[in-house]
């Protein structure tokens, strides 16, 4: 090790999906099968390159003001970044400055222990029980602050927002976070809570209901003084932040209410179908509330499917770590690439031994 090495900040970073360049049937990143909504494409073209000189609205506003008409709370109450995970990366920085250890549950997003650790902060990680479900009372004791996804990924599994409630009431005195990445596919928001909790924040994406993964945009919302202190942070941090595209596409995108709901049940029913699919196969899963099925077989080694199905150009994603080893992650996509997964699927298992 060089001697200017020891004052470099070192991380293990968060492994995204694969990115492939080749065309395959991509079902490994929870992305949606379907564009977004036509107005999205009309704002892109009526965009002046000229105006690309100039930089974009550091406050975000065509995009702040669409997101709150939609969830109906006010302008001060929504902050917006590159993605939700600039979202919640500054959340961790702006929230999570307490000694006593921030808490989560340890089957979920792998990037939260990657900030945490990033940014320094002490966590410890709350198993979840047998059926993969949160435990409210390991969330009770002290600590430094809570995030967990509702629904949680990878298990796709949404808690009530009774249990929500429960976890905002132990811990009136840290900053509690709900990632509803795939909130739309699910039950009733959090959002509803933000009026009697203030030391809730809400996150959500475009990159999943919404079709908009490569434009980057995530939002929080909270209340107003959370978001001006988020804003403090993100002022100190880069102004600019949202694109002047991805600014005006993000607006549009919100406003054709129609078309979301529409894309969202098309996925729901997919899901439905594919899990009963699934299931005649001997999978077992459990119940879904998100555009991605975690299933594992009694028969068949997880990794295996998971190779199998990439040699046939299927993507789904699996992870060697400890309680999942066993189940693969599979992205809800249009009804025609679910056949596609299904007939490699039946091939893999007719041709291979169960072990
Ligand atoms: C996809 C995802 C995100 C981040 O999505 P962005 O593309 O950065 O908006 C955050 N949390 C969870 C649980 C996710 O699955």
């Amino acid at each position: 090790m060089e001697a200017f090495e020891k004052n470099i900040r070192k991380v293990e970073p968060y492994v995204p999906g694969e990115q492939p360049r080749q065309r395959v049937v991509k079902l490994n990143t929870n992305e949606n099968p379907y564009p977004p909504a036509p107005g999205v494409e009309r704002a892109l073209r009526e965009l002046d390159t000229a105006d690309f000189r100039l930089y974009p609205d550091p406050a975000c506003s065509v995009l702040v003001d669409a997101i709150a008409d939609h969830y109906k709370v006010g302008r001060d109450q929504v902050f917006v970044g590159v993605g939700s995970d600039d979202v919640l990366s500054l959340c961790f920085l702006t929230f999570f400055n307490s000694d006593k250890p921030i808490l989560f549950p340890d089957i979920t997003y792998s990037f939260y222990k990657v900030w945490a650790r990033l940014y320094r902060i002490p966590y410890e990680c709350k198993k979840v029980d047998e059926d993969f479900r949160i435990v409210r009372e390991d969330y009770y004791g002290e600590n430094g602050g809570v995030i967990f996804p509702n629904p949680n990924a990878p298990t796709a599994l949404y808690e009530s927002l009774e249990l929500v409630e429960d976890i905002l009431r132990h811990n009136r005195d840290v900053i509690v976070i709900v990632d509803e990445a795939y909130i739309d596919y699910a039950g009733p928001s959090a959002i509803e809570l933000i009026d009697r909790y203030d030391n809730l924040v809400v996150t959500q994406t475009f990159s999943k209901s919404r079709s908009m993964a490569g434009m980057r945009i995530g939002y929080a919302i909270a209340s107003p003084k959370l978001i001006r202190y988020l804003n403090d942070v993100k002022y100190s941090f880069n102004s600019y932040t949202l694109n002047r595209a991805s600014l005006v596409c993000g607006a549009e995108a919100v406003k054709d209410r129609a078309y979301f709901e529409e894309t969202v049940e098309k996925i729901k029913a997919t899901r439905e179908r594919a899990g009963e699919r699934l299931a005649r196969l001997g999978f077992s899963f459990p119940e879904s509330s998100a555009n991605f099925l975690f299933a594992t077989h009694p028969d068949y080694d997880a990794r295996e499917i998971f190779e199998a199905l990439k040699e046939k150009g299927i993507y789904v994603r699996w992870w060697d770590s400890a309680r999942i080893r066993q189940y693969v992650r599979i992205t809800v996509g249009t009804d025609e690439e679910m056949e596609k997964l299904f007939a490699a699927l039946e091939a893999f298992m007719a041709g291979r031994k169960a072990v």
